[in-house]
């Protein structure tokens, strides 16, 4: 199989980048839904496993679909080497268990999505690996929860669900400056408006569910990074604890990817759109849209991103559950889930689902009101989604 070497501009990139045909000339990247590999001899068997030979041993770590989609992502993220995984939260965990042991320290933003936030909070503590919980936003307060054992930071943006945004490279200067290594969740802006390694983060991850595959199909996620710390600290963790990608999922994904810049382009577009026609609303009492010169961090997001977001936060008028539920309920075209990124516009109530294991108080902190809708923005005309939140906005 060959695979082109050519740099191309980036939306060109996303079309081909990664790409190995077979011997049969395929237009489209093959589908290798195989579990494991067949050798012409006990000798190049030998030499496969001993890495002295290239070439694919077994789909727990090595597929060639799963290949060009690890390719194709990190050359469209700048980034020397990727692993794929089965989900995001995959991608996640072992972006931070990979590289901790006992004994080390984390420090993570409080807005996390709700998983992380599980992952950070609860689940390295078990293992010896003791959190601090910081405002991402106040540069001050990650400076302060440093100690000499912090191995890594964490951190999310825009964040989940308020669109918040923090300072990846002052983060990033923070973080070397203690030996530490950067960490960035990069779901909600996607690779098509933010690059957090170019800021100076040391590694990327994905949720590939949301807009990557874009169509609500299937699960993935994955790890971008320098060659070694892939080798270092993902690589191994992969082959020898099994968190992998499908080869079916990371075909599906590769596709995705051909069209991820027009979908990310269009969703942004209709959440600019939404976020005009609500900003001055009488039933909306707070918006919260990366791409407008009121976002709170705006002169951060001009820095560091190059498009707003595809999702808008505001808060409905009265901000009780039970008005926010009517609004939510008389939507006709817009659809209630906890998913966002789809080819379909979505609406998510925060309080009661993705942040509902946190505590009043904690949800209080994080904005999080009873009133507060995050909106997803999908593939339809922007007028007909306007017009949907507009009619369901008179039952408030
Ligand atoms: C969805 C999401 C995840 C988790 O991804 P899954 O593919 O659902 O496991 C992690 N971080 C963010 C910001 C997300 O939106």
């Amino acid at each position: 199989m060959s695979a082109p070497a050519h740099r191309y501009r980036p939306e060109t990139e996303l079309v081909h980048a990664g790409a190995m045909r077979t011997q049969f000339g395929e237009t489209s990247e093959a589908l290798f839904l195989t579990q494991g590999f067949v050798y012409d001899s006990a000798e190049q068997c030998e030499a496969r496993f001993k890495g002295e030979e290239p070439g694919f041993l077994y789909s727990r770590f090595s597929n060639p679909t799963v290949a060009m989609f690890e390719r194709r992502m990190a050359i469209f993220e700048g980034a020397e080497s990727a692993r794929a995984t089965a989900t995001g939260m995959a991608a996640v965990t072992t972006a931070l268990v990979g590289q901790l042991k006992a004994g080390d320290h984390v420090v993570a933003a409080k807005a996390l999505f709700g998983s992380c936030r599980w992952v950070v909070e609860d689940f390295l503590p078990r293992f010896g690996v003791p959190s601090t919980l910081v405002d991402g936003r106040d540069l001050e307060q990650w400076q302060k929860a440093v100690r000499p054992n912090t191995k890594t930071f964490f951190l999310e943006s825009p964040t989940n669900p308020t669109l918040d945004v923090v300072d990846i490279a002052a983060v990033a200067k923070i973080a070397h400056a203690a030996g530490a290594t950067l960490v960035v969740d990069n779901v909600f802006a996607t690779p098509i408006w933010q690059s957090p390694l170019a800021l100076g983060a040391d590694v990327v991850v994905y949720s590939a569910t949301k807009h990557i595959d874009g169509q609500g199909r299937c699960l993935g996620g994955i790890i971008l990074a320098s060659e070694k710390f892939i080798q270092d600290n993902i690589h191994q963790f992969i082959r020898q604890t099994g968190p992998s990608m499908s080869p079916f999922n990371a075909w599906v994904l590769l596709k995705g990817l051909e069209t991820l810049h027009l979908r990310v382009q269009r969703q942004s577009d209709t959440a600019a759109a939404v976020s005009t026609a609500l900003a001055n609303h009488p039933k909306i009492t707070r918006l919260i849209y990366p791409g407008r010169a009121d976002h709170p961090q705006a002169d951060v997001i001009r820095r560091q991103m190059r498009g707003g977001s595809t999702l808008v936060a505001f808060e409905v008028a009265g901000g009780d559950k039970a008005g926010t539920f009517r609004f939510l309920n008389a939507l006709k075209l817009i659809r209630i889930t906890n998913n966002l990124g789809d080819a379909k516009s979505l609406v998510t109530h925060p309080a009661t689902t993705t942040h509902q294991r946190l505590t009043p108080e904690a949800r209080a902190e994080l904005g999080i009101s009873d009133g507060l809708v995050r909106f997803s923005a999908g593939l339809e005309h922007p007028d007909d989604v306007v017009t949907d939140l507009v009619t369901a906005l008179e039952k408030v």
